[in-house]
């Protein structure tokens, strides 16, 4: 089995028009699981913990994207509080940063985003963080708020040399999408080598960032093998060990012991 740590089952469904129990099954036919689906505002988590609890191979993280929190109020964290109460729910996130898109300003993405810092260590819950040309910053928030205890995923990398090496010096996990396999991402291929192979994660994004050969066309989460194809390649790993390692970090990352044996079972 390979986990896909990171799609949007809902939107997906959205895409492509296939309904999700679907989806859910193709993937675990192609001996993908579990599935961790990801919300990005309040509606879009309450639907992440239905799926969830609906179908045990899949769990849910409950949180609100960088680029849609400038209507945020405590209200919604007050929601998304509550829902990070569920045992569906593995993680808070997607939360972080985004300077490339500007949908919502900095301050506002800023108070979201240590808001739902203060909701993970509360119900302590592993973050799942988007960072998008925010890096520097993403550091200094996570750090001054304090995320000891709590594991820290940093989704679909894509940074520098730097970068990486102060998210391992902390032991954040690193997660590798899609673009991994792109022809032009000599440097992503380098850095993954320099993640030792406790902290690496591999993730679809889907419906986003197909990998290579379906590059451009709606992804789904069985891809997540093309991803751990392309890790195995870099680590020098047979796919079956490869898989492996990937669900261990899975497991440890968001604290699910049943991923192992959905994985025996
Ligand atoms: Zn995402």
């Amino acid at each position: 089995m390979t986990p896909d740590t990171h799609c949007h089952l809902e939107l997906v469904s959205e895409a492509s028009g296939i309904p999700i129990p679907e989806i859910i099954s193709t993937a675990k036919k192609d001996e993908v699981c579990p599935l961790i689906t990801v919300g990005i505002d309040i509606p879009s988590s309450r639907g992440a913990i239905a799926i969830s609890s609906r179908f045990k191979e899949v769990f849910a993280s409950a949180g609100i994207h960088p680029n849609g929190c400038s209507s945020c109020t405590e209200e919604h964290f007050h929601k998304l509080e509550e829902m990070c109460t569920s045992k569906n729910v593995v993680a808070v996130g997607e939360t972080g940063l985004d300077y490339y898109r500007s949908a919502s300003t900095k301050d506002e993405q800023e108070r979201a985003f240590r808001r739902q810092i203060s909701i993970a260590k509360k119900c302590k819950k592993t973050l799942i963080i988007h960072s998008r040309e925010a890096h520097s910053k993403v550091l200094e928030i996570l750090e001054e708020e304090d995320t000891t205890g709590i594991g820290v995923i940093m989704h679909c990398f894509s940074g520098d040399e730097d970068f990486l090496r102060e998210c391992l010096l902390r032991d954040y996990f690193i997660s590798f999408a899609g673009p991994i396999t792109f022809k032009k991402s000599v440097d992503t291929r380098r850095l993954a080598s320099l993640v030792p192979l406790e902290s690496v994660l591999a993730e679809t994004d889907a419906p986003f960032l197909s990998p290579e050969p379906f590059r451009g066309k709606t992804n789904f989460p069985q891809r997540v093998k093309l991803v751990a194809a392309e890790l195995g390649r870099i680590y020098s790993l047979p796919p079956t060990r490869m898989s492996e390692i990937l669900l261990q970090n899975t497991s440890r990352a968001f604290k699910i012991s049943q991923v192992l044996e959905i994985d025996n079972g």
